[in-house]
C-alpha cells in the first residue's frame, strides 16, 4: 500500500493546535515563514516519501547492506534516492542559513522526519546522523572548522556519524578506551575501535565526517575524561577539496533483526587524524547536543513506523471480510468488529498524541536555539530537557506496541512477509535500544531531570501545562487532566523525598515513572487537540481517556509499591 502523508493532520497541529507562526512569531530567524509555506513543504515531503523512499523500503530490507574489503554498498536504488534527497534540499531544512541551510523550525522538521521514517526508516537514519553532526558543529566548533565542514554536511554531499560505543562501553561511556595523542600541528592521532556505528561507512556520500569520543593522554578516568574529535574519512584540504584517505576504516558490518539497509559498522582507527571540538575533557557534554537531537529523531522513528503500520492496518480492516458483525452483516469487514476497532483506536491514540508531543517539543527547541528572550530560552531549555527522554522512550515503546498491533490486525497475513507488517516490527525494535536504551532514558528523567533538579524541571512542566489549561473551556477531560497533574506532583514529591534515604528507588520505579509522565502528557495533548478540533475529535479523545489513559492506574500502583 502506498504511504499517504497525513498532511491535513499535521497542518491541524501546525495551525490549530500550536499556532506555530504565532508561537514563534517573535523569533526573527523565522519571520519570513508562514503557514502556506509550511503546508507546501509538507506536501512536497509527502510526495518524496511515497514516491522516492517507500519504493525502495522493502527491497532495501531484503537486499540489505553488503560489506567487502572495507567497502559498504547500500541496496539498489539507495544511491539514486540519496542524490534526489540532496538535490531536493531535504538535508538542510533546519540548518543555519549562513552555511547554506534553510533555517526552518524544528517544529516543522519533526513532521518531515516522521514521513521519511514512515516510508523508509533505514534511509532516514543516514540523514538523521548528518543532521546531528551539523547541529553539534554549529554549537561547538570554531569558525574555521564550521567554514570547512558545515556547507557540505548541510547540503548532504557529505554525511555524518556518531562514534561513541565500544565493545566494553555501551550505556557506560565512561569506560571507553579510544586514545587521542596530540600531534605537532595541533591535530590529534586516534587509535581504537568503535562498534555499532550507524552510517559509519557507505557509498552514498563523497565523504563521511565522524564525531568520535576518545581520551587525551592526561585524561581523568570516567566520563569527565572524554574529549570530542572530528575525524573525516577523507582529509579535507584548505581549499575544501578532498585529500588523502584518513586512517579510519570499516572492519565489518552487523547482521541484524531490522533496519537492514542502514549500515551498522565496526570502525577501526589506526593513526587516524582528528581535530578537537570543544574544550578537552568536555566531549561528553558537547556530544549531548548531538545525542539530544538524535534522541528526538529516534523517538520519531517510533511514530513514523507506528503511522505506517496504522495506515496499512486501517486499509486492510476495511477490505478483509471475516465473521458476523453486531448488526448481522456476514461476512463483515474486520473494522466492524469491536476488538479490531480497539486495536485501530489504540494505534491512533499513540500516533496522534506522539506527533503532537513531537511538534510541542520541537517548538521548545526552536525557542532554545533561536529566541532572544532570556526567560523564554530558560523555560524552553528546561522543557526540552524534560521532554526529550520522554519522547525518545515513550514514542518508541508505544511505536513498537503500535507496530505489533498493526501486525495483529492482519492475523497470519501480518506474520508472513507479503504485506510488510513484520518489517515495521523489526525496524521499530531497535529504536527502544539505541541512542541510550529506554531504561537509560527513564533513569535520565527520574535521576538527572526530576531528582537532580530537586523537582524544578517538573515545576516548570506543570506550570506550562496548567497555564494553558486555564485558557481551555471546562470539561470532564479537562478535570481529568488537572487531577492527574496534581497526582503527578504528589507522586513525584514522594519519589524525590524517599530516594534521599533509599538510593535504589530511582532504578526500581524509573520505567514506570517515565510511562506515567508520558501518559499524563498525552492526556494534556489529547485535550488540547480536542479543544482545537471543536467537536471533531471527541470520539477519539474519549477512547484515549477511557481505554489508554487508564494505564496510569496500574503504573501509579506499581510505583507506589516501591515507595
Ligand atoms: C543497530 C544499532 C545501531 C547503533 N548505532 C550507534 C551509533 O551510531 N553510534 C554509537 O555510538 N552507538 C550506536 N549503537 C549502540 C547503542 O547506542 C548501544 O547498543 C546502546 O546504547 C546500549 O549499549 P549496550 O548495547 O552496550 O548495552 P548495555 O549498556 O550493556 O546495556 C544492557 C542492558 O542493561 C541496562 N543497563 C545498562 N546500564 C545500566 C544502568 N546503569 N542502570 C540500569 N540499567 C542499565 C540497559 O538499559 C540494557 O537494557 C547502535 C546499536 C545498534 C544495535
Amino acid at each position: 500500500m502506498q504511504y499517504q502523508a497525513p498532511v491535513d493532520d499535521m497542518m491541524f497541529l501546525v495551525k490549530d493546535v500550536f499556532s506555530l507562526t504565532e508561537r514563534l512569531g517573535d523569533i526573527a530567524d523565522f519571520a519570513d515563514f508562514d503557514e502556506e509555506l509550511y503546508a507546501a513543504i509538507l506536501e512536497e515531503a509527502g510526495k518524496f516519501a511515497s514516491g522516492v523512499l517507500q519504493p525502495i523500503n522493502r527491497s532495501g530490507d531484503e537486499e540489505g547492506c553488503q560489506y567487502k574489503d572495507g567497502v559498504v554498498t547500500t541496496p539498489k536504488g539507495f544511491k539514486e534516492a540519496y542524490q534526489a534527497y540532496v538535490e531536493g534540499g531535504w538535508q538542510s531544512i533546519t540548518a543555519d542559513p549562513n552555511y547554506g541551510g534553510q533555517g526552518l523550525p524544528k517544529a516543522l522538521h519533526v513532521l518531515i522526519e516522521e514521513m521519511f521514517y514512515s516510508a523508509n526508516t533505514s534511509f532516514c537514519l543516514y540523514g538523521s546522523l548528518t543532521g546531528g553532526a551539523t547541529q553539534l558543529l554549529q554549537a561547538h566548533a570554531d569558525d574555521a572548522t564550521k567554514q570547512k565542514y558545515l556547507p557540505n554536511l548541510i547540503s548532504g554531499q557529505w554525511s555524518g556519524s556518531m562514534c561513541l560505543t565500544e565493545a566494553h562501553a555501551g550505556s557506560d561511556l565512561g569506560l571507553l578506551k579510544t586514545k587521542a595523542e596530540p600531534n605537532d600541528d595541533g591535530s590529534y592521532s586516534l587509535e581504537g575501535s568503535k562498534i555499532f556505528i550507524t552510517g559509519g561507512e557507505h557509498d552514498m556520500a563523497e565523504n563521511i565526517i565522524h564525531l568520535v569520543l576518545a581520551r587525551l593522554p592526561d585524561a581523568p578516568a570516567g566520563p569527565k575524561g572524554i574529549s570530542l574529535f572530528l575525524v573525516p574519512k577523507f582529509l579535507v584540504n584548505d581549499d575544501g577539496s578532498l585529500g588523502e584517505r584518513n586512517g579510519i576504516h570499516c572492519g565489518s558490518i552487523e547482521h541484524k533483526m531490522g533496519i537492514k539497509a542502514s549500515s551498522t559498522c565496526v570502525m577501526n582507527m589506526d593513526n587516524a587524524q582528528g581535530w578537537l571540538i570543544g574544550p578537552p575533557h568536555r566531549g561528553l557534554a558537547c556530544m549531548f547536543t548531538m545525542m539530544n537531537l538524535e534522541r528526538l529523531s529516534i523517538g520519531i522513528q517510533g511514530i513514523g513506523l507506528g503511522e505506517m503500520s496504522f495506515q496499512q492496518a486501517d486499509a486492510y480492516a476495511r477490505e478483509r471480510l471475516q465473521g458476523k458483525a453486531s448488526d448481522g452483516e456476514a461476512p463483515a469487514p474486520l473494522i466492524k468488529h469491536g476488538d479490531v476497532q480497539r486495536m485501530l483506536n489504540t494505534m491512533e491514540s499513540f500516533n496522534k498524541a506522539g506527533r503532537a508531543l513531537g511538534v510541542w517539543l520541537g517548538s521548545y527547541l526552536d525557542e532554545t536555539f533561536h529566541s532572544k528572550d532570556e526567560n523564554k530560552v530558560k523555560t524552553a531549555d528546561i522543557m526540552s530537557a524534560w521532554l526529550t527522554p520522554i519522547a525518545k522512550a515513550y514514542f518508541t515503546d508505544a511505536g513498537y506496541e503500535t507496530c505489533t498491533i498493526g501486525q495483529q490486525v492482519f492475523g497470519g497475513h501480518g506474520y508472513v512477509r507479503e504485506w510488510g507488517m513484520e518489517q515495521h516490527v523489526r525496524d521499530c525494535r531497535i529504536a527502544q535500544i539505541y541512542e541510550g536504551t529506554n531504561g537509560i532514558q527513564a533513569l535520565d528523567l527520574i535521576g538527572r531531570k526530576l531528582i537532580g533538579s530537586k523537582g524544578e524541571y517538573l515545576k516548570v512542566f506543570l506550570s506550562e501545562v496548567n497555564s494553558d489549561l486555564d485558557s481551555m473551556p471546562d470539561s470532564a477531560h479537562k478535570n481529568k487532566v488537572s487531577e492527574l497533574l496534581t497526582q503527578l506532583e504528589q507522586l513525584s514529591g514522594k519519589v524525590i523525598s524517599q530516594s534521599a534515604s533509599n538510593n535504589e528507588i530511582p532504578q526500581l520505579v524509573a520505567c514506570d515513572y517515565l510511562h506515567y509522565v508520558a501518559l499524563v502528557t498525552y492526556s494534556y495533548l489529547w485535550l488540547k487537540m480536542e479543544v482545537a478540533a471543536e467537536g471533531k475529535l471527541e470520539q477519539q479523545s474519549d477512547f484515549f481517556f477511557k481505554r489508554v489513559l487508564t494505564r496510569t492506574l496500574g503504573l501509579k500502583a506499581s510505583i507506589e509499591s516501591e515507595l
